[in-house]
């Protein structure tokens, strides 16, 4: 009988319901967005030789608060909380140190590698937020993640669009020997 009950026990502690998945990842979205807002500002205060480069991180600085804002409500919604030490444990440190800690040669082309992987990550984790809000009955969460997707997609692009562009004026800065060319 102890060991029946024993069992039932443990195996109701491991259950994590669908539900929790989705708040978990809204957590890790609203701390990656979080950690964006840190990375894009250090990179664009540092920025002064690509200005068009400058004013787009700088707008996506600005959707990216918003977005913060947005998942936070989405959490709320849901009776829980962005602020946890889940929230500020698991922020990519990796990325935040690519964007944060760098005053190597080709301090830029850092920069615009680690935005556009970091980009790319958020679309990933937006697309399955969409798809896990919607088979849980959650179409205000799906329909938020899928407004967020479309400016994740839209910066990534803006990126991807520009690498050549912005490699030659690099390439070129170096060349005239410009000692900002770096940044
Ligand atoms: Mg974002
Ligand atoms: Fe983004």
């Amino acid at each position: 009988m102890a060991g029946k009950l024993d069992c039932r026990l443990a195996r109701s502690f491991d259950v994590t319901h669908p539900k929790d998945h989705l708040l978990s990842w809204l957590r890790d979205a609203h701390a990656a967005e979080e950690q964006a807002i840190t990375m894009l500002s250090n990179l664009s205060r540092r920025i002064e030789n690509y200005p068009e480069l400058k004013a787009r991180i700088e707008q996506h600085i600005t959707e990216t608060r918003r977005q913060s804002e947005r998942v936070r409500e989405c959490l709320q919604r849901h009776g829980s909380d962005a602020s946890t030490l889940k929230d500020t444990g698991t922020k990519l440190m990796g990325l935040g140190q690519a964007l944060s800690g760098i005053f190597t040669g080709d301090e830029v082309m850092k920069g615009i590698l680690a935005s556009y992987t970091f980009e790319h990550m958020e679309i990933a984790s937006y697309k399955m937020l969409a798809a896990a809000a919607r088979r849980l009955g959650d179409p205000e969460t799906a329909r938020v993640c899928e407004e967020i997707l479309q400016e994740e997609l839209a910066m990534a692009k803006w990126l991807e669009d520009r690498l050549e562009q912005l490699t030659d004026k690099f390439l070129d800065l170096t060349a005239e020997g410009s000692a900002t060319a770096k940044h």
